[in-house]
């Protein structure tokens, strides 16, 4: 095997910098302690310090570099503050990952205003507000990773969640309109559609509902927070250099 090949198989990170949002659990510390692994600096990005000890706690003792940064991907202002103080940190910005999303379900007659707005501006607007924030230093550096978490509930729809639909529905047009738009600076942008991934928003909808979701998945488990992070790896790694504007399922086979 050529070096070439062995390095782009090895998913080596180091000397690249870069900020997931919601990374004080669930699938973004996931995310963050991979990337951390494969060797970037990550700045791991929650609503309120206090709650991103353990995910930066974890890396720094594996050896990782991190930094806990508030923010509520919501406040335009912070987020281009934040991005702006992770350049001067580290430099640079490569790679983003939009993770940071919730849920607040209710069918569509009984669905309040708030609880569509707060969806819609967390989900969709965050990942707005950080894809343009990021898109400058990468466009300066000609390089860049713009992951963004979806949902198949984007895909096939989920009665109960038309907000929360919508709103990864949206995630991937983003997706694809601004994949196009950055591709010739050499920045790309991809979406993840995991399906049920054990984490505590999965785990609100109880174990009855989830004994049935099991059936319905062709693997036959919830898939786990590291499945999510591999998949947000490869997309960062110098082996995904030709992928642009992609929705990557990561469901057991849910939407097959
Ligand atoms: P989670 O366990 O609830 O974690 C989400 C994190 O985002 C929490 O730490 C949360 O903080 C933070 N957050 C919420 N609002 C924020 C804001 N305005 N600004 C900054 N951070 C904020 O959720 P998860 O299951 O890991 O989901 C992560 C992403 O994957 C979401 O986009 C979700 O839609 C998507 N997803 C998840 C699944 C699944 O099965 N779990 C499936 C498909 C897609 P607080 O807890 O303090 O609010």
């Amino acid at each position: 095997m050529t070096d070439d090949i062995k390095s782009r198989i090895a998913t080596d990170l180091t000397g690249r910098s870069a900020l997931v949002t919601g990374a004080a659990k669930g699938l973004g510390r996931a995310i963050s302690l991979t990337l951390a692994a494969a060797g970037a600096k990550v700045a791991c990005i929650d609503i309120n310090e206090e709650s991103l000890a353990e995910t930066v706690g974890a890396i720094r003792a594996a050896g990782g570099t991190a930094e806990p940064m508030a923010c509520d991907v919501t406040n335009s202002a912070r987020v281009d503050e934040v991005v702006d103080a992770v350049v001067k940190l580290w430099g640079g910005l490569q790679i983003l990952v939009n993770n940071a999303g919730i849920t607040r379900d209710n069918m569509i007659l009984r669905m309040k205003d708030e609880q569509w707005d707060a969806v819609l501006n967390i989900n969709l607007k965050g990942t707005f507000l950080f894809s343009r924030a990021a898109a400058k230093p990468m466009m300066k550096g000609r390089q860049g990773r713009i992951i963004n978490i979806a949902s198949v509930s984007g895909l096939m729809g989920n009665p109960g969640q038309a907000n929360y639909s919508a709103s990864k529905a949206g995630v991937i047009g983003l997706t694809r309109t601004i994949s196009r738009e950055l591709a010739g600076r050499n920045i790309t942008v991809n979406a993840v559609a995991p399906g049920f991934i054990a984490t505590d928003m999965t785990s609100a909808l109880g174990e009855e509902i989830l004994q049935e979701i099991r059936k319905e998945i062709p693997l036959g488990r919830l898939g786990d927070p590291q499945d999510v992070a591999d998949a947000v790896l490869y997309l960062s790694s110098d082996a995904a250099s030709f992928i642009t504007g992609l929705v990557l399922t990561v469901d057991g086979g849910l939407t097959v």
